[in-house]
């Protein structure tokens, strides 16, 4: 029996934007096509594909793995589970790196780039920007390779553990969205993040790990006056601060996402 786009969509059980997200990738359409379609019957292997991309979010897998997209900073980007899926609130790392730049060309590192979501939008907005990433993940460098392919083929990729790959490299600007989260934070057994790279979300007991050994080592890997940015989680900013003065960084200063909560910190050298 062949059922309608409207009824696929109601008896998924999911909210009504994911599921016709989610219908309309099976359909090859876009939501508008499926709004106005509602009543089209699908026929078997239409509804087939569609159920089997519905229960995959009926059994918690995030929206951007099924989808195999997410978007960033304007720009479309290709995501599999072996990267973090971009936020917006790291679209805020973004803006104030791209601030600090002044439209001169600048050498900026992304260290763990992931999706390379941060370096690729850098990258974008500030054609003449000398743009690094690095990353320990062979697979998620290979992803962040295809991403810069089609939006801004001249990011510089490095295999590297943090700094370990990049020996005697200085830049103006360093950014990095690295793993925050607690290990035994509860909200890691929730959601979409249970899905995703441990490795890009635990910093250690308590979170700080990877921010710690980021502020060390990044003094010897920013040119005189440059600046490290980096993101955090919400109680993060006065620790990552205190991290920062403590080891010589000056105009130490935190600033707030959209929801008004301290989501990135930093200095200068
Ligand atoms: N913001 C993410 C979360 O709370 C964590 C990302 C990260 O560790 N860099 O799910």
């Amino acid at each position: 029996m062949s059922a309608s786009i409207h009824t696929l969509v109601e008896a998924s059980g999911l909210p009504k934007s994911e599921a016709r997200l989610l219908v309309a990738h099976a359909l090859g359409v876009d939501r508008a096509w499926l709004v106005a379609h509602a009543n089209d019957l699908v026929d078997a292997a239409q509804q087939e594909l569609a159920g089997a991309l519905l229960g995959r979010r009926q059994a918690g897998e995030p929206i951007a793995y099924i989808l195999g997209h997410r978007e960033f900073h304007g720009l479309d980007l290709a995501v599999t589970p072996d990267v973090l899926i971009p936020r917006p609130e790291t679209e805020l790392l973004v803006d104030l790196a791209l601030a600090r730049m002044g439209g001169e060309s600048r050498r900026v590192l992304d260290l763990g780039t992931g999706s390379g979501a941060i370096a690729i939008a850098i990258a974008h907005s500030a054609p003449r920007a000398d743009v690094w990433a690095a990353d320990a993940s062979a697979a998620a460098l290979a992803l962040a390779r295809a991403n810069a392919a089609r939006h801004a083929p001249r990011v510089h990729f490095v295999e590297s553990d943090w700094f370990a790959g990049l020996i005697g490299q200085r830049f103006g600007l360093v950014l990095t969205n690295p793993p925050y989260v607690a290990a035994d934070d509860p909200h890691l057994q929730q959601g979409d993040v249970r899905f995703e790279p441990r490795a890009a979300l635990v910093g250690g007991a308590d979170g700080l790990d990877c921010i710690r050994r980021v502020i060390s080592e990044a003094r010897d890997h920013l040119a005189a006056g440059g600046w490290l940015l980096l993101e955090h989680g919400h109680e993060q900013g006065e620790a990552s601060r205190a991290l920062l003065a403590a080891a010589g960084y000056s105009e130490v200063d935190s600033w707030p996402d959209l929801a008004g909560i301290p989501r990135v910190s930093g200095g200068r050298r």
